[in-house]
C-alpha cells in the first residue's frame, strides 16, 4: 500500500514505519510543519499528539483518504461522522499491541467474578496524556467505578496492571510493552482490514481481531 504517515519520526511512529517498510509498504512521512498532502495514498496513519491528530485526520478525510490512528487523548466521534458522510473509514485504537488487547479481554472476563478492581498504568515520562487511552478503555469494560492510577517515569515504556480484589484473594492481570515494535502488528492488521470495515468510526483493535 502507499501510506501517508503523520509522526513517522516519533518514538512509536518510527518503530511502526520500519516494520511497514519491511513488509513492502511505501511510506510517505509527514512531520510537524509539512503540508498534510495525502492525496493518492491508500490510507493515512497518525501517531502524533492529541493536539495534532484531529487536524491531520480531517485533512486526510477531506482528501478522500481513510485513516488508522494510534494517537490517544482526543475525541474522534465528530471526525467519525465526517468519515461516514464521505464513505471513508476512521479506525482509532488506544492500543495496537495484541497482548494489551488480550489483557483487556481477560479483565472483562474477570470483572464479573470480583467485586472491585483498580488499574495501575505506567508509561514513560514523555507521554503527554493521563490516564492512558488503554486504561480508560479497560475501565469502561470493567465498570464505571474503576479507579485508575497513572505513573510517569523514565525507564518505563508502556505497562498496565488490572488488580481485582475479593474476599481472601487478589488477581492481577499485567501486560508489559518492552518495545514499540509491538504496535506494528496491530497497525498492519488494521490496514489489511480497513476496506472491510463499515464507513465511519471503528474503535479498538478488538474490532479487527
Ligand atoms: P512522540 O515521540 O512525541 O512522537 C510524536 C511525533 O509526532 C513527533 O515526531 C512529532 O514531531 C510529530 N508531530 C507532532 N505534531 C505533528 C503534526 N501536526 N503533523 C505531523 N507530525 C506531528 O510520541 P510517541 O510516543 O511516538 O506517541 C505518539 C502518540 O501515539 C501519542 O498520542 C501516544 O499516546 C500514541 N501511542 C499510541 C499507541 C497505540 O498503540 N495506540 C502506541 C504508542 C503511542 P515533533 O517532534 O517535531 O513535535
Amino acid at each position: 500500500m502507499k501510506l501517508a504517515f503523520f509522526g513517522a519520526e516519533g518514538k512509536a511512529g518510527s518503530a511502526v514505519v520500519r516494520r511497514l517498510e519491511a513488509e513492502g509498504h511505501e511510506v510517505h512521512g509527514i512531520e510537524l510543519g509539512d503540508e498534510p498532502e495525502v492525496e493518492g495514498c491508500d490510507a493515512a496513519v497518525d501517531f502524533t499528539t492529541p493536539e495534532a491528530a484531529p487536524g491531520n485526520v480531517r485533512a486526510a478525510l477531506e482528501q478522500g483518504v481513510s485513516c488508522v490512528v494510534g494517537t490517544t487523548g482526543w475525541e474522534p466521534s465528530e471526525l467519525g461522522a465526517l468519515a461516514e458522510e464521505k464513505g471513508l473509514r476512521l479506525f482509532v485504537a488506544p492500543n495496537f499491541s495484541i497482548g494489551a488487547v488480550l489483557m483487556m479481554r481477560f479483565a472483562r472476563e474477570a470483572a464479573s467474578h470480583f467485586p472491585r478492581a483498580e488499574i495501575v498504568e505506567l508509561h514513560n515520562e514523555a507521554k503527554k496524556d493521563a490516564p492512558s487511552g488503554t486504561a480508560r478503555a479497560t475501565a469502561n469494560l470493567i465498570g464505571a467505578e474503576t479507579a485508575i492510577h497513572s505513573v510517569r517515569l523514565p525507564g518505563l515504556v508502556a505497562h498496565q496492571e488490572v488488580i481485582f480484589g475479593g474476599e481472601g484473594q487478589l488477581l492481577t492481570i499485567r501486560h508489559d510493552t518492552t518495545g514499540r515494535e509491538s504496535f506494528a502488528d496491530g497497525v498492519l492488521l488494521a490496514l489489511e482490514k480497513l476496506p472491510d470495515l463499515p464507513p465511519g468510526l471503528t474503535l479498538g483493535l478488538e474490532a479487527v481481531l
